[in-house]
């Protein structure tokens, strides 16, 4: 049976960074299941479908030919054969991906196809997947065999995705952070909350770590 370990966080918490090296390091694969919401959101736009008419959303969602790369180190999201790693970051997409996310009958076909890509892998051989996203221990992969929820305070994350997007956390560059930050988060609280962590779940709290002291918590508490 294929080792599963489930990471959920909020935007910022550093959680697809740090659960990409933990993947590579134990050579599993690794499956960022943002990343679909952030495809389904590029190809509804793509093919012009008003966001808000929910019922040709979640059609179009649940025909939607979506390939995930979950090699560590090469991920990659593919919509009919064609690239969009680098599209579906655009800011965009990441203000409007929660309007998607929130669609319950695109969450139930993503819930289908993101449990056949951790437990039969592309080739159903692989030891094991690091999924990362909001609702991986709580629903999609409740069972896995280790669940971790990793947060980071709000300073903390701004100061990250400002760095990220603008190459500084100044005043300025953490200002025009919040949005994407702080307002995604609670356009998307209906689908998860990380005030507290669920039942059995770990709560690893990065905001005093750096990248390796994250990833060296994360692999103590898989090892434990
Ligand atoms: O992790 P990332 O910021 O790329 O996720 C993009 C969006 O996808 C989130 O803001 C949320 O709306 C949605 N999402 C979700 N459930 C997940 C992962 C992501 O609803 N498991």
């Amino acid at each position: 049976r294929p080792l599963v370990i489930a990471v959920d966080g909020p935007s910022g918490s550093g959680k697809s960074s740090v659960s990409r090296e933990v993947a590579r390091r134990l050579g599993l694969e690794y499956l960022d299941t943002g990343a679909m919401y952030r495809a389904a959101t590029w190809s509804v736009v793509e093919a012009g479908i008003d966001l808000a008419d929910a019922a040709a959303v979640a059609e179009h969602v649940r025909n939607l030919d979506l390939t995930m790369a979950t090699d560590p180190t090469a991920p990659g999201v593919r919509v009919a054969g064609h690239d969009v790693s680098a599209a579906i970051r655009e800011t965009r997409i990441s203000s409007i991906v929660s309007k998607v996310a929130t669609n319950l009958d695109v969450r139930a076909e993503m819930l289908k196809r993101q449990r056949d890509l951790i437990t039969a892998g592309r080739n159903g051989t692989h030891q094991g997947c690091v999924a990362e996203g909001r609702d991986i221990t709580t629903v999609v992969a409740p069972d896995a065999d280790v669940r971790l929820l990793l947060t980071a305070s709000e300073e903390a994350r701004l100061a990250r995705r400002a760095k990220e997007l603008h190459g500084s956390a100044d005043a300025a560059s953490v200002e025009a952070t919040r949005d994407q930050i702080v307002r995604r988060d609670s356009d998307d609280s209906t689908v998860s909350n990380f005030e507290v962590a669920a039942d059995g779940v770990m709560h690893l709290d990065s905001s005093a770590l750096d990248f390796e002291q994250t990833v060296d918590a994360v692999l103590a508490a898989i090892t434990r």
